[in-house]
């Protein structure tokens, strides 16, 4: 067994996107560029409703893919093929935009608590032209495993403790745990050995990983090996990801993730001229 350690850690920075939502954006800011395949990851929390109402109107994606996990609030979902949906408290979109589409993202409330998280997950060159797919995932659709005592965690992607994630056909096989520890409480939760990997604290005051401290909304980039420690003295609340490193040149614009300028260039001609 090799216990992954801490590598680097990384605190969310207030910004804000869409239409004016405010965010904090933990992965694609200047401290953290990008982690092999995951290119970005924003945390939307707040309970006014100024920070989220213009939400995200229309905008083209093209080349990885959209996840979007809700933990309070509503959002609706609709592009320009016609897909709508809801994304309710709990749900999950994965979203493989591949070649390409025209969304929107609104939020379905004008009071109350909007709180989520939204992250990048790029394509291998190969698949960066695929035809658009969605994986809309109800809450009751999210398994829920119980790997030691004081430890509830909801299996988006990936399997623990014989709970499979929704989740399915995503090239970089990726793992997406919500982890809730209860005071007290510790578990060694197995990783593929080669996955990149963080985990990122968003509930709680701190939760211990790897031996060490890591305060809410600050991410842990995690080093290689196939087991990772986590401990609680409180209560606390956490996501781990991983995903299988692409190793390939990235260019990105934007909304447009591809591997050479010309494809960038590419993107932005047909998104311009509706070919999306
Ligand atoms: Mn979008």
């Amino acid at each position: 067994m090799t216990y992954r350690s801490i590598v680097r850690r990384v605190r969310g920075m207030d910004t804000s996107d869409g239409a004016g939502v405010r965010l904090k954006r933990v992965i694609g800011q200047p401290a953290l560029d990008m982690l092999d395949p995951f290119l970005m990851l924003d945390e939307f929390r707040s309970d006014q409703a100024g920070d989220y109402i213009e939400g995200f109107p229309d905008h083209p994606h093209r080349g990885f893919e959209t996840v979007t996990y809700m933990l309070a609030g509503r959002m609706r979902h609709g592009d320009n093929k016609g897909n709508t949906g809801d994304l309710a408290p709990g749900s999950v979109q994965w979203m493989t935009a591949g070649s390409g589409l025209v969304h929107s993202e609104m939020p379905q409330q004008e009071e109350g608590l909007m709180w989520g998280f939204q992250l990048w997950v790029n394509l291998p060159a190969a698949d960066k032209m695929v035809a658009p797919r969605y994986q809309d995932i109800p809450p009751a659709d999210i398994p829920v495993a119980y790997p030691a005592e004081g430890v509830t965690v909801r299996v988006i992607a990936g399997e623990l403790a014989g709970a499979a994630g929704p989740v399915s056909g995503i090239r970089t096989d990726p793992i997406y745990f919500d982890i809730a520890l209860e005071a007290g409480a510790s578990v060694d939760l197995p990783l593929p050995p080669g996955h990149n990997a963080f985990v990122y604290v968003f509930d709680g005051t701190s939760v211990n990983v790897a031996g060490h401290a890591i305060s809410r909304s600050e991410l842990a980039v995690l080093s290689k090996g196939d087991t990772v420690n986590i401990r609680a003295t409180e209560p606390g609340r956490l996501l781990l990801v991983a995903g299988r490193p692409l190793g390939e040149p990235v260019a990105r614009y934007g909304p447009f993730v591809m591997n050479t300028q010309a494809q960038i260039h590419e993107a932005i001609a047909d998104f311009r001229a509706g070919r999306f």
